[in-house]
């Protein structure tokens, strides 16, 4: 077996440019490029880590972001008050509800700018009445990403990550899933994106996967068309012709879709190759159903590893518990279900939290992120009591990341299963009463046919 120390610096290769000189090295940095395992950092150690680089963040936004000085000056609060790591309560958070409020039209711009920690540079918007598409068109051009992800109302959460800090999220992301597969990754390999490419969408969950297409040699693409708010608002209950032609046209690709990816497999196992596949539940789900209904069925052994995220929805009102779907990989594909591993992850958030291949607990990277858990007056309460997750990520260098979701989670001190040091979530995240349903892989379900999972 290869070893960690060799397989960590194989994948640092790969992904160089996503890495800043060290010579840049902020505490954020040190906190996340220097440890070879995320997950496995002496506790005394990794707890400086996350004094340091929160602090160093929180600073960061106190100083260049106007709106988030504002919001600590409401709440008496400053750089001075956090001096050890029990002061990390008194950081204000903001409620996602916040990045859903924004306007329409040039004043879409002008919002942005206000999240934005530090100098923008120039956004040039040639239209008098910008769509939101073309906003986000215009930052993009001046390297100034804006993802999104939606929930059922239809709103939209945007967060602006500008070039460091959308390359440090891509960093975590991937190097936090192949810790938990070690030693499965390997660049020599195949990929399959259950997602819409990242070179055509700005939704986050597709384009925090660009790192993938560096990572590994060989990538397909569920979904290779152009993905934007527009194209998302007609599929998700667009009326008229538009919306009833887009539909159809999303219920034919979807077919063909699944179609796809089960040749794919097939070359897979022909040609006994290693594979990944990382992305939507929902699709690979309506693969399996397929391969079930056929009689069909895989044994790929530990030549293969699955990553979701993004959530399980896989009808409108019907949720997979994440121990079925891991039964039907083992079953279908014949993918052990230590190679079987979800995602918990957010567009508001950097910090990747990954199911142990032995437990199915979710890790948090706690070098660079604190998680918390709130009661419904946003008090904090303690390890093994439910309530709403919160998180101070340092790793948003380019808007706050000090946020109040509306995900009900169990905060662990330590995983029941493994001996990895740091605190776990509970595998069993849902929405807060009354919160609507939102997430990368539900947007993408929406997106495509309702039909083809049944
Ligand atoms: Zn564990």
């Amino acid at each position: 077996m290869i070893d960690f120390n060799q397989y960590i610096s194989n994948y640092e290769k790969c992904v160089s440019k996503y890495i800043p000189p060290k010579q840049t090295w902020t505490p954020v940095d040190e906190a996340i490029f220097k440890p070879r395992d995320l997950y496995r950092i002496p506790l005394k150690e990794a707890k400086e880590m996350q004094f340091k680089s929160i602090k160093y963040a929180f600073n960061h936004h106190y100083e260049k972001n106007e709106f988030y000085n504002n919001f600590c000056k409401e709440h008496k609060v400053t750089p001075k008050d956090i001096k050890s790591i029990d002061d990390f309560n008194k950081i204000p958070l903001i409620p996602d509800k916040f990045f859903k409020d924004y306007p329409k039209g040039k004043d879409f711009a002008t919002w942005i700018a206000n999240i934005y920690t530090g100098e923008l540079p120039e956004i040039v918007i040639k239209n008098n009445k910008p769509t939101y598409d073309e906003v986000i068109d215009a930052f993009n051009k001046a390297g100034i990403c804006i993802t999104f992800s939606s929930g059922t109302g239809g709103k939209h959460t945007f967060i602006p990550r500008d070039q460091r800090t959308f390359y440090t999220s891509e960093y975590a992301a991937a190097k936090s899933l192949l810790t938990m597969i070690y030693p499965l990754w390997e660049y020599d390999a195949f990929g399959y994106l259950l997602m819409p490419n990242p070179k055509k969408t700005n939704v986050y969950a597709g384009k925090a996967l660009e790192i993938y297409f560096d990572a590994v040699k060989d990538i397909s693409v569920a979904i290779d068309r152009e993905v934007n708010t527009e194209l998302i608002r007609l599929t998700m209950g667009g009326k008229g012709i538009k919306g009833k032609i887009i539909q159809l046209l999303a219920k034919r690709t979807s077919v063909k879709m699944i179609d796809d990816i089960i040749k794919w497999l097939e070359l897979r196992e022909k040609n006994n190759d290693k594979f990944t596949m990382v992305g939507a539940p929902y699709i690979l789900y309506a693969v399996m159903k397929k391969l079930k209904r056929e009689g069909r069925s895989f044994n790929f052994g530990e030549k293969a590893g699955i990553g979701t995220g993004g959530g399980w929805k896989v009808h409108e009102h019907n949720r997979i518990p994440f121990n079925d779907f891991q039964k039907e990989v083992e079953e279908v594909l014949g993918i052990p279900g230590k190679y079987c591993l979800d995602v918990y992850a957010m567009v508001e958030g950097n910090g990747w939290m990954v199911h142990c291949p032995e437990g199915h607990y979710l890790h948090t990277p706690y070098s660079y992120y604190q998680p918390f858990v709130l009661d419904e007056e946003f008090n904090q309460l303690g390890y093994d009591e439910s309530g709403r997750f919160a998180f101070l990520d340092a790793a948003a260098g380019s808007y706050p990341g000090f946020i109040v979701t509306g995900d009900q989670v169990k905060l662990l001190e330590h995983c029941p299963v493994c001996d990895r040091p740091g605190p776990v979530l509970d595998p069993e995240v849902k929405r807060v009463k009354g919160e609507e349903i939102r997430g990368c892989a539900e947007e993408v379900r929406r997106m495509l046919s309702s039909d083809i999972g049944k």
